[in-house]
């Protein structure tokens, strides 16, 4: 990862050498239809601009330390125009940044990207073109519908229905359209526009009977199509309240959706399911809900930030080497990322034998899981899964027998029950923070996605991702979305923090895990049959 050219310590001049604009196709929807260089620049960048219709999965991700830049709507007020986009972007590259521009499907396609290069060069900063899934042809591709087939269609025009206001504008020859035979037409931007579109069509000479369909939200785990004839799409459409992002697709090939539809419902299809955990540690949750066929809502309201405090490290230096104290000590791991960011510390400054003077006593799923990811074993877990659990029973254990050092890893959060059993069972007792969790900041693009898309179902992996939702919305917020959803907690001590902050558990996962709140999420739908949609 290459560090941020600016911003760190003092102004410093920067050249323009190494500043760069990349204009990137962030795909139709679904987070993994981006490109392998897209998903490359993406993570090298400085700073990304993005805007309404881009996965947000893809830009709440990023590392800290990129700038997000949101240029989409913003409910009630002005979005940026072009001439501000454009200058935005040249204004960032000026700065030395390598700037990911990230536009929804491709960005040439409809989407204005030809407008922002020519401006950058007309300024004179270098820039990058890299293509990206053009919603038109996933939409289709993902409702079975094949655009070009032999014997059906051997030509494809993507159009746009949006109607410029400005007259000067260049407009669709809908009555040529008509006339074209053995093709499929595609058409962006077009929900409000499709009865004046059929009726040109119509009016040109196109057959009635022509297959004809609707795509809403391609692509994603909210797709909906609606297919019928060209005569009467207007009113199917309407009866079914499709509503934008969506594309009208004319044209025989519309008639292989019946036989090609492959997309299978998941048991969540269509829901909505907000995920708090930190973006850096929800990658696998994301994944598990998108294989239930659910529509991830991105909303991390912790995140984590490593502390490595040289001089506690070096009061513990004793501890740590080749001269194995006798008898053995304790190393007390309690969250997957107490894990992570002691290893991280420790390998900077020795290897694993120096761990040797201590046995491993570990709670949680996922801190197991941490450690076995390392090649690492717990010496003891304690028979539920809870720090008091583990205070109480270590305790026991090192009244039976003689113990070296404990040394208690942990955040700056939680309570420290493990400390004070083990203090008071006669331990010398060392506690290493190593990291700092903090409320996450989210910018108008987030805030604006979830405005218009109130979740059905929120998730919380920890006390403190429901304390963060609270700090970000303000508790009457909070308590609106959460009154209109279905709580979902992976297991008692966040279920209390729930509480407390007046909200409602509507279910607690019985494995105290990502995995076994997903699993629980699973079978509720899967008992209560259908989700809706
Ligand atoms: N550059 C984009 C298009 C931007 S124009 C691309 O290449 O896909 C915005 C229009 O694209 C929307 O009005 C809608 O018609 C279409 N669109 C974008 N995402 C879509 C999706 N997932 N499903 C259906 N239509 C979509």
């Amino acid at each position: 990862m290459r560090p941020a050219r600016r911003r760190q310590g003092k102004d410093i001049p920067h050249s323009m050498d190494n500043g760069k604009v990349y204009l990137v196709g962030a795909g139709p929807g679904d987070p993994g239809l981006i490109t392998v260089r897209g998903r490359q620049l993406l993570d090298e960048c400085d700073a990304v601009v993005y805007d309404r219709l881009v996965p947000l999965e893809l830009v709440v991700s990023l590392p800290a330390r990129v700038e997000r830049h949101y240029v989409g709507k913003i409910s009630g007020k002005h979005a940026l125009d072009q001439s501000q986009i454009n200058e935005l972007l040249a204004q960032l590259a000026r700065q030395g940044l390598k700037v990911v521009r990230l536009k929804g499907g491709d960005p040439l396609v409809f989407g204005r990207g030809g407008e922002e290069a020519l401006h950058l060069k007309e300024c004179g900063v270098p820039f990058e073109l890299v293509p990206g899934v053009t919603a038109g042809l996933a939409a289709s591709a993902c409702c079975g519908i094949p655009v070009t087939h032999r014997g059906r269609s051997v030509q494809v025009i993507m159009v746009t229905a949006h109607e410029a206001p400005d007259k000067q504008e260049l407009q669709v020859s809908w009555d040529w359209l008509a006339q074209s035979r053995g093709g499929t037409l595609v058409g962006y931007m077009g929900v409000t526009q499709l009865p004046y579109v059929v009726e040109r069509l119509l009016a040109g000479g196109m057959d009635p009977a022509t297959p004809a369909a609707m795509i809403e939200r391609g692509a994603t785990p909210r797709q909906r199509i609606v297919s019928g004839t060209l005569v009467d799409l207007p009113r199917r459409v309407q009866e079914a309240a499709i509503s934008p992002p969506a594309l009208f697709i004319i044209g025989d090939v519309v008639a292989l959706h019946r036989e090609l539809e492959w997309v299978q419902p998941g048991v969540m299809a269509g829901l909505k399911v907000m995920v708090t955990r930190p973006s850096d540690q929800a990658g696998e949750m994301y994944a598990l809900l998108r294989g239930l066929g659910a529509y991830v809502l991105p909303c991390p309201t912790i995140a984590t930030r490593e502390q490595d405090d040289q001089a506690a490290w070096e009061a513990l230096a004793p501890l740590f080497g080749e001269r194995t104290p006798h008898p053995p000590g304790w190393l007390i791991l309690t969250s997957e990322n107490g894990v992570r960011y002691f290893l991280k510390q420790f390998l900077k400054r020795y290897d694993y034998r120096a761990l040797a003077a201590f046995r491993l006593a570990a709670v949680g799923a996922g801190t197991d899981r941490e450690l076995a990811a390392r090649g690492l074993k717990a010496d003891f877990i304690p028979s539920r899964a809870t720090t008091e659990a583990l205070g109480r029973e270590l305790a026991a254990r090192m009244a039976a027998e003689p113990s070296g050092p404990v040394l208690r890893v942990r955040g700056n959060l939680g309570d420290d029950h493990v400390e004070r059993a083990l203090a008071s069972a006669g331990a010398r007792v060392h506690v290493l923070p190593v990291y700092a969790t903090f409320t996450a900041s989210w910018d108008a693009g987030l805030h604006t996605h979830l405005d218009r898309n109130p979740p059905d179902v929120i998730t919380f992996t920890s006390g403190s991702s429901c304390s963060g939702l609270v700090d970000l919305l303000g508790s009457d917020r909070a308590r609106e979305l959460a009154d209109r959803a279905l709580i979902a907690s992976i297991g008692p001590t966040t279920s209390r923090v729930i509480r407390e902050a007046g909200l409602k558990v509507d279910l607690e996962a019985e494995t105290h895990s990502v995995p076994g709140l997903v699993a629980a999420l699973e079978q509720h739908y899967r008992a209560s049959g259908a989700a809706p949609r």
